[in-house]
């Protein structure tokens, strides 16, 4: 890298970086976020952190895997995580928290922030390019848009709609311009029927992107009321954002000249 851009970086010892990984491809992490990769003496990942990203760390940095797919991580898992960085931090190490996408957006990245400060460790938190931003750009909805409205809503689908978990309102989502669900792909067809009761046109376009700027990327695209059989017809496994209103109706026009995810990851 270049040095007047990216100068040297040791790393604090005793310091845990939570650190944005990025949606997949290896090159959408931040220059931050690499130059702590590259300076840690240990690193905890997540399961959709990209293997070639993990190759940047020291030859004889410990590589920890923690978290799993789909980030069901269930209690104990992350008590463990949680151990696992405040003992590291606290053996006097450069930790590096390796996160998917944003570290503050649905990763649990809050309640590993709050463990360090009861713990007294200190910790700096480097942002990702999260998932609803990469899977917009990848397929070209521009999530915002002058014509189309003022609002865009990232919002968690993991929790079945119809379930006490889910405290939703569904009132206010019916009424935003562009929602972009996260952990949505077992409840999209419950999650379309909320938001059509509550206002929301069946005729919205909506795009589901699955494994966004990784040579696996998908862009199905369908009225709101037929994702649910779309999905299904596709095979859709994940992970994938659902994106719902009018701006993935300019993707049409947004994708001549399009470079494919597969071209920029063979770079
Ligand atoms: N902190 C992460 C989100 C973790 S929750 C971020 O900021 O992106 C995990 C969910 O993120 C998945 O269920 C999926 O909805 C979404 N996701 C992560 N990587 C993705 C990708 N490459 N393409 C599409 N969706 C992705």
């Amino acid at each position: 890298m270049n040095p007047r851009i990216v100068p040297a970086f040791d790393g604090i010892p005793g310091t845990v970086y939570l650190v944005g990984a990025g949606p997949g491809a290896v090159d959408l992490i931040t220059l931050r976020g690499l130059r702590i990769l590259r300076a840690a003496h240990a690193v905890c990942y997540d399961s959709l952190v990209s293997p070639e990203l993990l190759a940047e760390a020291r030859p004889e940095a410990e590589l920890f895997h923690v978290g799993k797919r789909g980030y069901c991580v269930g209690s104990t898992q992350q008590s463990h995580i949680n151990e696992l960085l405040v003992s590291l931090a606290k053996s006097g190490k450069v930790v590096c928290r390796l996160k998917g996408g944003d570290p503050f957006v649905f990763g649990r990245g809050g309640e590993e922030a709050e463990v360090l400060v009861n713990a007294g460790v200190p910790f700096e938190v480097v942002p990702g390019v999260t998932a609803a931003l990469a899977a917009a750009a990848a397929a070209r909805i521009p999530l915002t848009h002058r014509a189309a409205g003022q609002s865009v809503a990232f919002v968690t689908g993991h929790h079945d709609p119809d379930s006490p978990e889910c405290t939703l309102d569904w009132h206010a989502l019916g009424q935003m311009t562009a929602i972009v669900f996260y952990m949505a792909v077992r409840h999209i067809g419950k999650i379309a029927a909320k938001l059509c009761d509550n206002g929301l046109s069946l005729d919205t376009p909506a795009a589901v992107v699955e494994a966004a700027t990784t040579p696996r990327e998908r862009v199905i695209i369908a009225p709101v009321r037929d994702m649910a059989t779309a999905i299904v017809a596709h095979g859709v496994e994940g992970p994938a954002v659902f994106v719902v209103g009018e701006p993935v109706a300019y993707r049409d026009r947004l994708m001549s000249l399009a470079v494919k995810a597969t071209a920029r990851a063979n770079e």
